[in-house]
């Protein structure tokens, strides 16, 4: 077995060998011996390590689609990767078995290997994924600029909750993410079921990655009771269409129960419905309802004259219906798909 201790990136000696990371916004100052929030990042001796580097808990060929990418690559595979760990604490995550595992374990893959892999998988890109990128970025950072050079795209699927900083260490490897909302952005939901102390950081992060050009999808999952707020999801749509455009992908994710929330239902139908029109309502063009597959949230309208042009069914894209330059067939509208 490898050892995966590997020296971290982005974090400052504050004196008597204690280490402020830099990474996520909790900037967590750790003392020698101790490790941070998430659990993977180790100060020794009042250097900042990584516990997790090149420890895969998962690595394997995903449709595009799953991450959510519906105006990147579609119709190709994405080789998804992961490690334990997370900066957040969510009382809902679906993968909580490996994002709050406690050991550090998983398959030793060096860069090399997870570019290889990709590749003899036939897949157009890497997607950092599962669990939250950012507590893994030293790996993710070493595998996107061997990726670049073997002509693969590389996407984040993240909670958001970074510091500038990690998106403009990143930035340059990196050309598209899903940042994932839960509970429309309300403050005290994520207070109470993720930990997060503030929203704020996630919006900084975004307008970063806008400046930066990164392609941008929005998930929000809709939690019943709790985090499903009309107002709520209001403000999220007019938020993203004033800071990062009408024209960004937009997806309102269908909650299941799990974890430690499994005396909730899965969100109504109705309620994903809702908010789906909140957020046309807002101006947003490309709104999309996930996990609720055969409905017609998943496909993709023209904006200007509401012919189908990209019909699904869950991950699967079963008709194409845009020109070769991405335009609508029926009235020439321009349709925003990176397609290389
Ligand atoms: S990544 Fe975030 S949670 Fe982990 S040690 Fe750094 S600041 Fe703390």
């Amino acid at each position: 077995m490898q050892d995966s201790l590997h020296e971290a990136m982005l974090f400052t000696p504050l004196g008597d060998n204690v280490v402020k990371c830099n990474l996520c916004a909790r900037r967590c100052h750790i003392k020698s011996g101790n490790t941070g929030f998430c659990r993977v990042r180790k100060n020794i001796d009042g250097k900042l390590y990584s516990l997790n580097y090149a420890k895969a808990i998962a690595a394997n060929a995903d449709p595009m689609e799953k991450k959510p990418l519906y105006h990147f690559l579609p119709r190709r595979t994405t080789y998804s990767v992961a490690t334990i760990g997370c900066n957040l604490a969510c009382s809902y995550c679906l993968n909580w078995s490996i994002s709050q595992e406690k050991e550090i374990v998983g398959r030793y893959l060096p860069p090399e290997r997870v570019v290889q892999e990709a590749l003899s998988h036939g897949c157009s890109a890497i997607s950092y994924t599962y669990t939250e990128p950012t507590i893994f970025f030293e790996w993710a950072f070493d595998i996107s600029r061997i990726a670049h050079d073997k002509g693969l795209k590389n996407t984040f699927v993240t909670n958001g909750y970074m510091t500038p900083e990690a998106v403009d260490t990143i930035a340059p490897h990196l050309d598209a993410a899903t940042v994932d909302f839960k509970g429309n952005a309300n403050e005290e939901f994520y207070r109470k079921f993720a930990q997060a102390p503030s929203v704020e950081p996630i919006f900084e992060s975004l307008k970063e990655m806008k400046r930066k050009k990164i392609h941008l999808e929005i998930t929000d999952l809709i939690v019943p009771k709790y985090g499903d707020s009309i107002e709520d999801a209001k403000k999220l749509a007019g938020w993203v269409v004033e800071n990062l455009g009408q024209e960004t992908p937009f997806h309102v994710l269908r909650f299941h129960p799990d974890y430690k929330l499994l005396d909730l239902p899965s969100t109504p139908i109705k309620s994903i419905e809702s908010i789906v029109k909140v957020a046309r309502d807002a101006g947003l063009k490309y709104v999309y309802g996930g996990n609720v597959p055969g409905h017609s949230a998943e496909n993709t309208y023209c904006p200007s004259c509401g012919e189908l042009l990209i019909e699904r069914w869950g991950f699967s894209v079963i008709k194409w219906n845009i020109t070769e330059d991405k335009r609508c067939p029926s009235c020439g509208t321009s349709i925003p798909i990176v397609d290389k």
